[in-house]
């Protein structure tokens, strides 16, 4: 009989335990000359591999908004805590198997502010970018990823490990910016920070400050509500 890869069984774990979809980058994509983020590798020197997690995150929680900002907020830690327990079982399984791993770190907000620079609010590593290398979606002019299947509705969490897994195929990759953002602009309208630039840009600090000091920490989620994808 064949015995079950690593990878399979990482996978097999992560939807037993309730995770809605799984992909695995290879960390040297990090290497590339269009990153400009902090780099998992600054983390972990041994790296080889970034597992991504992810859940999606019920509609519910966006057509309530904005009167339901703190039930939206509540359902973003909800999707994060899940994330976490398939996280920590999957660290442990890979340990098992002789190998490290680290969890990156993760929660309810849109871009991750709370556990990021203070002054460049960038995390240690983007897990949108290794979510793209996976083959997991592409990103969208509100700075998120587009998942295939659920559209900026989802919450993620990655995996750091020096297990060599079995890689996404490169050339599943879709192109880095989502098509039909060219058609729409309705993230940038919508935000009520004036955050998100035509030009592709966003201004993290705008965003931010709007959720901690007018939100009072509050998430804002208004340019993932009227995202059509
Ligand atoms: S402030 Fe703007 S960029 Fe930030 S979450 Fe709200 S709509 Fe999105
Ligand atoms: S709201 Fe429109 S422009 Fe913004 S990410 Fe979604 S599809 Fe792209």
């Amino acid at each position: 009989m064949r015995e079950i890869t690593l990878t399979k069984k990482i996978e097999n774990t992560a939807f037993k335990m309730n995770a809605d979809f799984i992909g695995i980058a290879d960390a040297a994509c990090f290497e590339s000359s269009e990153y400009t983020g902090n780099k998992p590798q600054d983390v972990m020197a041994s790296v080889r591999s970034v597992i991504i997690l992810g859940v999606s995150v019920p509609r519910g929680a966006f057509e309530t908004l904005p009167e339901g900002r703190a039930e939206y907020t509540n359902t973003l830690m909800a999707a994060t805590a899940t994330l976490r327990i398939v996280a920590f079982q999957i660290a442990k399984l890979i340990e098992k198997e002789g190998y490290r791993a680290t969890i990156v770190p993760t929660e309810g907000s849109e871009f991750g502010y709370w556990y990021a620079n203070r002054e460049t609010l960038k995390a240690n590593m983007s897990i949108k970018y290794a979510a793209y290398h996976a083959g997991l979606g592409n990103f969208g002019m509100n700075h998120l990823l587009i998942t295939k299947d659920y559209g900026p509705r989802v919450r993620m969490t990655a995996i750091l490990t020096n297990a060599p897994l079995e890689k996404g195929e490169k050339d599943t990759l879709l192109p880095f910016i989502n098509e039909k953002c060219s058609k729409c602009s309705k993230c940038i309208e919508i935000c009520p920070a004036g955050a998100i630039s035509r030009d592709g840009k966003i201004d993290r600090q705008k965003c931010a400050q709007y959720m901690f000091n007018v939100l009072g920490g509050l998430r804002c989620g208004l340019c993932v509500k009227v995202c059509p994808q």
